[in-house]
């Protein structure tokens, strides 16, 4: 890796789940490009507490669902880090719990838009960083899918859902398309994580609703998530690309 440390970009990086493998990345060396759209008072806690351990990192703004923005933000990373090792497509939203009958066109455009749309421009541009046949030294991409992806989310948000199966064929093949090229694409589906995004679309007891259903009866943390999502970046999982880790409590 050149004898610098690797860098790493994590979309959405503020908060949640994407704040967790920032901080975890950080500990473990990386450096961290901490992406958000809103919230720059969350990012730049991400920053300081990564910089209070030690470690290396910056905030910087963009909406995954603009191009002009991704490119602005990989452009930053060239420019601070001079080259990128690892992208974690983590930034994703869900919407108000709505059946298929009752869902706009304006919603679902959204939904794809930042969700699918700009998880594949992510890892076009990692990969032109990355590939071996860009003249990059390699690196590893994990893409955020969700169980939705698997369990279809009747009532919930099929829209979601869907997007996030998107992610999966999209890590597949992507996978595939440059597995000679030294780069791994892998995804994790994490089942019910608490974080802020339930809130989000309009259901912030969501994760005490559901809980005495699930497996384990209790939710998952986003360190949890954050765990897997940095074996699948490491070397430990050098031999695994296009597979898809759950970390779902069984569910
Ligand atoms: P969260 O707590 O709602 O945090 C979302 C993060 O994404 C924030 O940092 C937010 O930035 C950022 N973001 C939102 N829209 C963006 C955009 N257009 N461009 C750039 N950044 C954007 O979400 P989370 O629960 O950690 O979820 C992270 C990922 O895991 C998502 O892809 C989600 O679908 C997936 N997931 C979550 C769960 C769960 O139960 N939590 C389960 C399965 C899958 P700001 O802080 O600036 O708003």
């Amino acid at each position: 890796m050149n004898g610098k440390a690797p860098s790493l970009l994590v979309t959405g990086g503020s908060r949640g789940i994407g704040a967790a493998v920032c901080r975890l990345a950080g500990a473990r060396g990386y450096r961290v490009a901490v992406n958000y759209v809103s919230d720059e008072q969350a990012a730049e806690r991400v920053v300081a507490d990564i910089k209070a351990a030690g470690g290396e990192a910056f905030a910087v703004a963009g909406d995954v669902g603009r191009e002009a923005d991704i490119l602005a933000v990989f452009e930053e990373i060239d420019r601070r880090f001079g080259r990128l090792d690892a992208l974690v497509n983590n930034a994703g939203v869900v919407d108000r719990m709505a059946r298929v009958d009752e869902i706009s066109l304006d919603r679902l455009e959204r939904m794809f838009r930042i969700n699918v749309t700009g998880s594949f421009l992510c890892a076009r541009e990692a990969v032109r960083r990355m590939s071996t046949r860009h003249g990059g030294q390699g690196g590893a991409i994990v893409n955020l899918s969700s169980a939705a992806a698997r369990l279809g989310s009747p009532g919930w948000y099929v829209d979601y859902a869907a997007s996030k199966a998107a992610v999966e064929t999209m890590t597949k093949g992507l996978a595939l398309e440059v597995a000679a090229e030294k780069v791994r694409v892998n995804a994790v589906r994490p089942g019910i994580i608490d974080t802020d995004i339930h809130a989000s679309g309009g259901e912030p007891d969501r994760v005490a609703q559901v809980r005495d259903a699930l497996p384990m009866k209790r939710e998952g943390t986003a360190d949890e998530v954050a765990r897997g999502i940095l074996w699948l970046l490491s070397d430990e999982a050098s031999y695994t690309t296009g597979t898809v880790l759950d970390i779902t409590g069984g569910r």
